[in-house]
């Protein structure tokens, strides 16, 4: 694997690559890397020539000095865990690398900034959509790849590549899961042994609602499902909330595509969760 940390010589790289007519596929990450990157990136390899992963925490994107500071940055072990999956490009760059100074940046996401994640994590999609631009411009893909973990992420994406017209396509991947059904998170690790039992209550109640769910029974369902949540004690509900998949509006009697999402702090460690709802037919 090609490891690179200054951009102007992955670009020159990846030229030499694209103009040989290399499909390009980009999986950008903060790193810490488990199975659930692992499978973007064999996703990617399907997709494409070349797999190109970004390992970058973006400072402008956390809201919580603490969350930075703490958040964990294993690049030895993560450069272990991509070689073994054949990426073929690292791009880990310093913060300098990435920012000249205090940038401005701001791109009008519409509502998307202000519901669900945007609502908890005030500014956290203009730093996403910063950095996901740099890194746009830097790679160059032609596909770039997103978890549905962060379902509102890849709406902000898929918003702000329409906005401005990038040339990139956006693949939306499936959420991978312990065998207990704990999301796959970065931040599990900071999860006691007994807040790990606990962050259960999350796949627990959004696989309740998925087994029970009727578009007619929406607010009981949503009801049943908080007090699922806060029945469980040292989990402190954000949202639960059952939503228009292709807007995240509460979800009402037009809504076609149904997405439950949910946002709590287990212990000290906020996680998120979200499942795909379908109408039985
Ligand atoms: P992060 O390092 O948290 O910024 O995540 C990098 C990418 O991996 C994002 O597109 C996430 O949505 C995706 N991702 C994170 N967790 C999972 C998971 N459990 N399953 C699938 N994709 C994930």
């Amino acid at each position: 694997m090609k490891n690179f940390a200054k951009k102007d010589e992955l670009q020159q790289y990846l030229s030499g690559l694209k103009a040989d007519g290399a499909v390009i596929t980009f999986v950008p990450t903060m790193g810490a890397l488990h199975q659930g990157h692992l499978s973007l990136i064999q996703q990617a390899r399907q997709l494409g020539n070349i797999v190109v992963c970004s390992i970058f925490v973006n400072p402008t994107q956390f809201n919580d000095p603490k969350d930075l500071e703490k958040y964990p940055r294993p690049i030895q072990d993560d450069i272990k865990k991509l070689e073994q999956v054949n990426c073929d490009v690292l791009f880990n760059p310093d913060v300098t690398e990435m920012y000249a100074g205090n940038e401005k940046w701001h791109l009008d996401i519409g509502e998307l900034e202000g519901l669900l994640e945007g609502k908890f994590r005030p500014g956290h999609y203009q730093g996403v959509t910063q950095v996901v631009y740099k890194l746009f411009n830097i790679v160059k893909p032609d596909i770039a790849l997103f978890g549905q973990k962060d379902y509102q992420q890849v709406l902000v994406i898929q918003k702000m590549i329409d906005l401005l017209q990038l040339p990139v396509k956006l693949e939306m991947c499936p959420i991978m899961r312990e065998p207990d059904g704990l999301a796959m998170s970065s931040r599990n690790i900071h999860l006691t042994a007994d807040d790990r039992q606990r962050a259960l209550v999350l796949s627990k109640a959004l696989n309740y609602v998925k087994d029970h769910f009727s578009p007619e029974q929406v607010d009981q369902l949503q009801q049943e499902a908080i007090a699922i949540i806060n029945n469980e004690s040292g989990v402190n509900l954000a949202y639960f909330e059952i939503a228009d998949g292709n807007n995240l509006h509460p979800a009402n009697k037009n809504t076609k595509n149904f997405v439950a999402l949910v946002a709590a702090t287990v212990g000290k460690t906020r996680l998120i969760d979200n499942m795909l709802l379908k109408i039985d037919e």
